[in-house]
């Protein structure tokens, strides 16, 4: 990954932080994307620094355009034009859906679905005349299997498989791939706000009897925005446990 720069969305803590500091140590530039978490980001990018790698911080909130594109021109200012982009901003916005309200439907829809679109669109002649660029899309094992209480959340995961495709299409003569990776459930702050009893009960349903480790989900980013991926693209990869089986 020597010369490579890549943008990770939503890097300041849990799953995001993980891939930043995967690819840092494979020897990419790594933008370290944050939306409100300044200190969390700050302290991403320095332990990346005080492990050899380099590594800096950029705030844009992904819903917001104008904040992406600023944040292009941030990045290109410091290393050029990025390679891979990996799309992992993400909110839950949790309840059962008679008493969903619009505003949580929305929230929902505009960071997982919404971020994925500025983000995508703002980079994308980047990571097109790249060599061999990576668009890399976090979806979930909810977008395949649903899960009760999210059926914003799911639906928002869902969509980046069709999106994934598509874009995989539509990159293929350039020679960048585009392709999406389906977490199981992962140890991190998404997970800590559910019920500790709803935990166990996921729990007891994954075969490999274990939550993802952050390192699990940042390893298999690793490989796909590495040249060893070179011929996979339009696919989801799951990491989950074996809870899709
Ligand atoms: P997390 O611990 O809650 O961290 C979310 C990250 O996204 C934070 O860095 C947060 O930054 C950032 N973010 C949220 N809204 C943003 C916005 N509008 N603009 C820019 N950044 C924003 O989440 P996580 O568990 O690591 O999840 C990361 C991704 O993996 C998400 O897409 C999630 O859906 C997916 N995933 C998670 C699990 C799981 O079990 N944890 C399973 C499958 C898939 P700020 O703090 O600055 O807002």
């Amino acid at each position: 990954m020597d010369q490579r720069t890549c943008l990770v969305t939503g890097a300041s803590r849990g799953i995001g932080r993980g891939i930043a500091e995967h690819l840092a140590s494979e020897g990419a530039n790594v933008v370290v994307n944050f939306r409100a978490s300044e200190k969390e980001a700050a302290d991403a990018v320095e332990e990346i620094r005080s492990n050899g790698g380099t590594a800096i911080t950029a705030q844009a909130d992904v819903t917001g355009r104008r904040e992406v594109e600023a944040m292009r021109d941030l990045i290109h200012d410091e290393f050029g034009e990025i390679d891979v982009l990996v799309n992992n901003a993400g909110i839950t916005q949790d309840t059962r859906f008679e008493e969903m309200t619009r505003e949580e439907w929305d929230q929902v829809m505009d960071v997982n679905l919404g971020g994925v679109f500025n983000v995508t669109q703002t980079f994308f002649e980047d990571i097109k005349s790249a060599d061999e660029g990576r668009l890399i899309n976090i979806s979930s094992i909810v977008g395949k299997q649903g899960n009760f209480g999210q059926a914003n959340y799911a639906t928002a995961k869902s969509g980046l498989f069709g999106f994934t495709r598509t874009i995989a299409l539509e990159l293929a003569r350039s020679g960048s791939t585009a392709n999406c990776l389906a977490p199981g459930f992962t140890q991190t702050d998404m997970l800590d706000e559910v019920d500790d009893e709803i935990q166990d009960k996921i729990r007891s349903e994954i075969p490999l009897d274990r939550f993802a480790q952050i390192d699990d989900i940042a390893a298999a980013v690793r490989f796909l925005a590495s040249e060893e991926s070179s011929y996979i693209t339009g696919e989801v990869i799951d990491v989950n446990g074996g809870m899709d089986l």
